[in-house]
Formats: structure tokens, C-alpha cells, sequence
């Protein structure tokens, strides 16, 4: 007799991507990368300036395509989806953590939380009690009406967080979220994020800094377009990571050019 255990899908499947941006010659930034996201899992994509670490979040957030290979969401193949179909999957299946924050300085906290969720259809007022509850999983109830020039940089990138996870996505992509912060913000929002992550929350956190990729459970490592490693392990405490120097700043090739305000 033949038992068959079902293995869930995973979240998200990168499936033999590479990515060459044109140019002559063409700039290869990701080689034949193959990564699956499990999930509850947290975990980080790791590599030096130019690795190919935000590309690959652009590729698997779906805002951008690979030049061959494929991404699947819940084992869906995105690549054969049309822009207005992928902007749809996108709005509901991923959220979206940029270095930059990309909050709308016009708009109060929670106005910039609800903004994760006006490409769903929910009621304005259902939207609100949605973002307050969102605000103050990321502690900051006490902080519904500023804007963002009224925030610190830590209390920005909470408000970001809390739009990317507002609409309960399936995974979380960050790209770098603590490099704006200095080392004490950084920490609390490495702890932010494996607190929403021991709630269930799937993220990939992308950072250049190995104490910073420590703080998951796992690490893929990029080293020129290509997974050299990918391994469990790591989880060591925050304080550690608070410790490191944070001389997160990314060079211009490697900073988000169009990335939108919201997912
Ligand atoms: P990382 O985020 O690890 O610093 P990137 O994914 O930003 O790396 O970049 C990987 C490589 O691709 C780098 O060599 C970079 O210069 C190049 N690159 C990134 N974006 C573009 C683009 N839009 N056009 C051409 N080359 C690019
Ligand atoms: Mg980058």
C-alpha cells in the first residue's frame, strides 16, 4: 500500500530564472536561480552590492519579468500573466518593504497603511479599522494621523510595514529595510519582522548584511546572478545584529529606479 503525503505548493517558486538587462553587452544580473519560499518561513537573500539581491525581489515580486525561467505563486505561473492580471495577483499576494520607505508624505499613517489596500474593493470605512489594527501590530497606535515628515525613520518603516501586511499577503519582500536606519532602529525592525513572521507572516528579507541575515532562520546566498549557498541555520539573537556596523547604503545601480509608492 502506497501512502502519498501531500506537499503543500510552495508560496512562491522561482524556477530557473535569469535576468539580463540589454545593453552592449547585456548586463547579466541573475543566472539560471532556482529557490523555493515555504510557507511561514523567514528567509534572508544574501549578497554584496550588485549580486543580483534586487533584481530578484523585482522578479519575485512581479514587477519585473525574467529573461527565461518562471515564478509561481501558490504553483501558478505568473510569467504567462498579462500586466493588468499581474497587478491584480500582486495587489493581493505580496507586499512590498523598500529601504526608501516610499511612503506619500501628503497622507497620515493610516491613510498610507490603507493605500495597501485600495486594489481590493474594501469599504472605506472597513479599510480604516483594517490600517488602525495594522498600526498597531507594528506599535504604533499612538501614531495614526502623522505623516511621515512627522515620524522617525524607524516609525516610517513600520508604516510601510504595516501597508505591506495590511491586506494579509502571502509573502513579504523587503528589500533592505533596515538600510535607511541606524543600528537600534534596525534592530527593533528586524524584531518587528520575526514577530509578524512567529504570527504566520511569510517574508524574504534582502539584505547585504550577514549579521542582518542571521536574524532568519534561513539563507540563500547570491554572489554574481547565481545561488552559491542555501542553507538553514542562523537565527541568531537581534542584539547581534544591533551591534554591526550599518553602512547600509546601496549604490546607485542598486537602488530601486521605479519602484512604486504602492504595491
Ligand atoms: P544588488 O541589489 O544585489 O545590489 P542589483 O540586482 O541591483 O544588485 O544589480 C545586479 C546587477 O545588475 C548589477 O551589476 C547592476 O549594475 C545591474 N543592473 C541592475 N539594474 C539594472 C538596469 N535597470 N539596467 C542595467 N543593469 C542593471
Ligand atoms: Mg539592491
Amino acid at each position: 500500500m502506497t501512502t502519498v503525503v501531500a506537499q503543500a505548493e510552495p508560496v512562491l517558486r522561482v524556477d530557473h530564472v535569469s535576468k539580463a538587462y540589454p545593453g552592449s553587452p547585456p548586463t547579466v544580473a541573475l543566472s539560471d536561480v532556482s529557490l523555493d519560499v515555504r510557507e511561514g518561513e523567514l528567509l534572508a537573500i544574501v549578497g554584496p552590492s550588485g549580486s543580483g539581491k534586487s533584481t530578484l525581489l523585482g522578479i519575485m515580486g512581479t514587477l519585473d519579468r525574467p529573461t527565461s525561467g518562471r515564478v509561481l505563486v501558490h504553483g501558478s505561473d505568473t510569467t504567462t500573466l498579462d500586466d493588468a492580471a499581474l497587478s491584480g495577483l500582486r495587489s493581493v499576494a505580496i507586499g512590498f518593504v523598500f529601504q526608501q520607505f516610499y511612503l506619500l508624505d501628503g497622507l497620515t499613517a493610516w491613510e498610507n497603511v490603507a493605500q495597501g489596500l485600495l486594489y481590493r474593493g474594501v469599504p472605506s470605512a472597513e479599510r480604516r479599522r483594517r490600517s488602525v489594527e495594522a498600526l498597531e501590530r507594528v506599535g504604533l497606535g499612538h501614531r495614526l494621523a502623522h505623516r511621515p515628515g512627522q515620524l522617525s525613520g524607524g516609525e516610517r518603516q513600520r508604516v510601510a510595514i504595516a501597508r505591506a501586511v495590511v491586506g494579509a499577503p502571502a509573502i513579504v519582500l523587503a528589500d533592505e529595510p533596515t538600510g535607511s536606519l541606524d543600528s537600534a532602529a534596525g534592530a527593533e525592525i528586524l524584531q518587528l519582522i520575526r514577530e509578524l513572521n512567529r504570527g504566520g507572516t511569510t517574508v524574504a528579507l534582502i539584505t547585504h548584511s550577514e549579521p542582518v541575515a542571521r536574524a532568519a532562520s534561513r539563507q540563500v546566498r547570491l554572489l554574481d546572478g547565481r545561488v552559491t549557498r542555501d542553507d538553514a541555520g542562523g537565527d541568531a539573537e537581534i542584539a547581534a545584529a544591533a551591534s554591526a556596523p550599518t553602512a547600509d547604503v546601496e549604490d546607485e545601480a542598486g537602488a530601486p529606479s521605479a519602484r512604486p509608492g504602492t504595491p
